[in-house]
């Protein structure tokens, strides 16, 4: 990247759920043009492993929250330690498959809780200062059933595209400050996540791990599944300070897999 100047150096980012997976790539990708970090993560060991191998490899400052991100004490936690915000990335892990017959009105909530209103609730708190400092990007990790649902996954697919709607107005609203709300959508990513996919393909198909594994990865134009620095790769640059212009976008990166031209 020598040469390309994202502008955003000594900028600070809270990157949510990101001691592996899809959150780390983002942290790794932000901190590979100079953003100091707050990561979190509910599992102490690895959110360690993970801030100390950014630390070593960007040299950037790296604070680590222990915390489900999805409740109040775990957001005030988060924005106590992170103090003035430039960025924000918002994740946490998806709701569960199921029938929704099954589900209840507290289903709901839970699901609308972890994916659009602790998302909501970050936003909220960090884009007031955002806006009076005339710079803030804020990206949500949603998935590609915002665009193309996924029948098992109607909590993600509601409570997701719950989320982006809001965005969509909002980044009309905050525009005029140079503060951008975007959303990213994964298609399928080879995180431990990933795992469980193929684990249920498995089962359902009736073929072995490798198998499903392999039909996973030919289905795509690719024939392969992402990798999480191209996922980070497309936060930082949606971060850049010459970024402003892009807003209220969702941008899929799932290797050609939804097939449209537009
Ligand atoms: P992953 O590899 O399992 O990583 C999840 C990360 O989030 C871990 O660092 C985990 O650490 C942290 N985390 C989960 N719940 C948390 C919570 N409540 N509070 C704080 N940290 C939390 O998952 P991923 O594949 O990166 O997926 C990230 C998000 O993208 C999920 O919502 C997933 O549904 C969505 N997505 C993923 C794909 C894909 O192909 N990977 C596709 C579409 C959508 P702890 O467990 O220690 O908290």
């Amino acid at each position: 990247m020598s040469g390309l100047d994202f502008g955003i150096a000594g900028r600070k980012a809270v990157v949510c759920a990101s001691s592996k997976g899809l959150g780390f790539g983002c942290a790794n990708a932000l901190a590979a043009v100079g953003v100091n970090l707050v990561m979190c993560a509910r599992g102490a060991e690895r959110l360690h492993e993970a801030a100390n191998q950014l630390r070593k490899k960007h040299g950037v400052e790296v604070t680590e929250i222990v915390c489900d991100v999805t409740t109040e004490e775990g957001r005030a936690a988060i924005l106590e330690a992170a103090g003035k915000v430039d960025i924000l990335v918002n994740n946490a892990g998806g709701p569960p498959p199921g029938d929704f017959r099954d589900w209840t009105r507290d289903t709901w909530i839970a699901a609308l809780d972890a994916n659009m209103l602790s998302a909501f609730a970050l936003i909220q708190a960090v884009i007031d200062p955002m806006i009076d400092q005339k710079f803030g990007r804020i990206v949500n990790i949603t998935s590609g059933s915002v665009k193309t649902p996924i029948p098992a996954l109607g909590l993600s697919n509601g409570a997701r595209a719950a989320l982006t709607g809001f965005c969509g107005g909002l980044a009309r609203q905050v525009a005029q400050h140079n503060v951008t709300v975007n959303g990213l959508l994964p298609g399928q990513y080879n995180t431990d996540r990933i795992e469980t996919i193929i684990a249920n393909t498995a089962k359902n198909e009736n073929m072995s791990l490798a198998a499903a594994r392999d039909m996973l990865e030919k289905r795509n134009p690719t024939r392969r599944l992402g990798e999480v620095h191209e996922f980070g790769f497309a936060c930082a640059w949606m971060c850049s300070a010459h970024s402003g212009y892009l807003t209220g976008q969702n941008i899929l990166i799932d290797g050609g897999s939804f097939n449209s031209t537009l």
